[in-house]
């Protein structure tokens, strides 16, 4: 029979055996009835209110499977503590509860064995790819490595054959990388060198002076003195090295002995220095007759004779100024020169020079204008000099300059009173942009010359920027084609004899 019914039924004769003897005598007194109708009576309640138990308990069940049912099923999973404590509330015997204990265990077994060759599936797959990856990750790192090697073989190779000197610097001027030929250039050896600062340790003889620097193509000529007396001239080139966020990380430097070159260079110099002393005075004396004649202190010219007899002496004046120009020249490059220092009024330098050139200027109908600042003081100048500076740029600016165009002439002092700043703007043909690098050299001459135009030497600006120079000043110049040429000097106000740049 089921549990469920067996339950109460049981309960209900235990109730009437022990309770049978009360019942009959209370029903008795209360009711009157016989002992037996109470009986009957009360076996038929009892049977009722057991069904009635039955029923309920049978629902409870129902219930409760239900809930149990929905509570997993919202999970999606078994959980065993719940299902052990589920199974107790059901009724059933001990047995059918332990049967349906090992029933469902052995459904949890199967279900997390399922479960578990599916994650380790899984693993195994994930794991092999992920193997996969590594080494593929790694064989591509090893070839990039490989790669890598031989290019910095490579590199270091071309390097070293290189014929120039190669000198890499990190950023704090520690040497990384010196080749042989740097190693012969800087008389040094490159074990010595490395992770030190390339002047550190050097004998005072061996150190650097820089002998000049031109800033627009970033080149430097130093001098060394080696150990047998001997001067050697490099020419390094260098260059920044960044980094891919724009930071310098260092600079390589390529150096060339140019002590040959430098040595011809002497040589030419000399020679041409030599040729023109000499050219000088027959030229001087040339010009004399030539003026006498013109004069007619030698006799009554005819109107050609004076006509060819001009001529002449404006291309000896030419010729003169030629000279002038290559033996100035020679002076300043063997630091010859030697500057008359005294103090000049600079009002009265541009005065003058002005006045040199009023009858060129009105000739060509240009209006040349002066622009000096008031009460400007007196400052220590070679006056000849400047005159000869300014005689050049303005000469220049006479000479680029159309019909009606306009030279501004300006002095003035720097914004901390320490310079006197001059500049020249003209509105004439203005230089093309590539040959503006040009110009300071010797025997330059930009394209832009006018047929009829009077030739120059092409060594006016070298002089001009060579005395600029010794006057411990500096020279620039800005130009846009078919717009005007401003040049822009400054001399420094603090010059004395002591203090003049060799
Ligand atoms: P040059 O004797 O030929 O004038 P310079 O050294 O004085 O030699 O000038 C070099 C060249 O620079 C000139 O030939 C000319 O081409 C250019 N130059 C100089 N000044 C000016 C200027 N103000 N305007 C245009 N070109 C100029």
């Amino acid at each position: 029979m089921n549990k469920a019914i067996k339950i109460p039924l049981v309960m209900t004769f235990l109730f009437l055996f022990f309770a049978r003897p009360l019942l009959a005598a209370g029903a008795e007194n209360i009711t009157g009835l016989s002992t037996q109708v109470v009986f009957i009576i009360t076996i038929v309640v009892s049977i009722v209110f057991g069904l009635i138990l039955t029923r309920i308990a049978a629902e409870t069940r129902q219930a409760k499977g239900k809930i149990f049912t929905t509570k997993a099923k919202g999970r999606g999973e078994l959980d065993p503590d719940e299902v052990l404590r589920e199974l107790k509330n059901l009724s059933g015997s001990a047995r059918s509860q332990k049967k349906a204990a090992m029933a469902i265990s052995s459904l949890l077994e199967e279900k997390v064995e399922e479960k578990v060759t599916v994650v380790k599936q899984e693993l195994t797959e994930k794991y092999g790819k992920l193997v996969e990856e590594k080494s593929r990750v790694a064989a591509e790192a090893q070839k990039k490595f490989k790669k890598t090697l031989t290019e910095k073989k490579q590199t270091e190779a071309i390097v070293r054959s290189v014929a120039a000197g190669v000198v890499v610097v990190n950023n704090k001027g520690e040497v990384l990388l010196m080749n042989p030929a740097a190693e012969k250039l800087l008389d040094t050896k490159k074990e010595a060198k490395i992770g030190r600062r390339l002047t550190e340790g050097a004998r005072e003889e061996q150190l650097f002076s820089l002998v000049k620097s031109t800033s627009l193509d970033g080149e430097t000529d130093i001098e060394i003195e080696s150990n047998e007396d001997t001067k050697k001239i490099l020419r390094s080139s260098s260059a920044v090295i960044e980094d891919e966020n724009g930071q310098t990380v260092g600079m390589v430097t390529v150096l060339n002995d140019i002590t040959k070159q430098k040595e011809l260079d002497a040589m030419k110099t000399q020679f041409l220095s030599n040729v023109t002393h000499e050219l000088r005075n027959p030229i001087g004396a040339i010009k004399q007759s030539i003026s006498v004649i013109l004069e007619g202190t030698a006799g009554e010219l005819t109107e050609p004779q004076q006509k060819f007899l001009s001529n002449a002496k404006r291309n000896l004046d030419r010729l003169s100024a030629l000279v002038d120009d290559i033996l100035d020249l020679a002076k300043l490059e063997a630091k010859k020169m030697e500057l008359n220092l005294k103090p000049t009024a600079m009002t009265t330098v541009i005065n003058d020079v002005c006045e040199t050139v009023d009858t060129w200027v009105k000739n060509k109908g240009i209006s040349l204008v002066k622009n000096i600042e008031p009460n400007l003081p007196e400052i220590n100048v070679d006056p000849d000099r400047v005159i000869q500076i300014l005689m050049n740029i303005i000469g220049n600016a006479i000479k680029f300059t159309p019909k009606e165009g306009t030279i501004t002439v300006t002095a003035g002092l720097s914004e901390a009173k320490d310079r006197m700043v001059l500049s020249v703007k003209d509105t004439g043909v203005g230089i093309a942009k590539d040959d503006l690098p040009k110009i300071f050299g010797k025997f330059q001459q930009a394209k832009n010359r006018s047929a009829g135009e009077k030739s120059g030497t092409g060594l006016g600006l070298t002089i001009a920027q060579e005395l600029v120079e010794l006057h411990g000043g500096k020279i620039d110049v800005e130009s846009e084609e078919g717009k005007g040429t401003t040049f822009t000097f400054f001399l420094s106000m603090n010059l004395t004899a002591g203090s003049v740049p060799k």
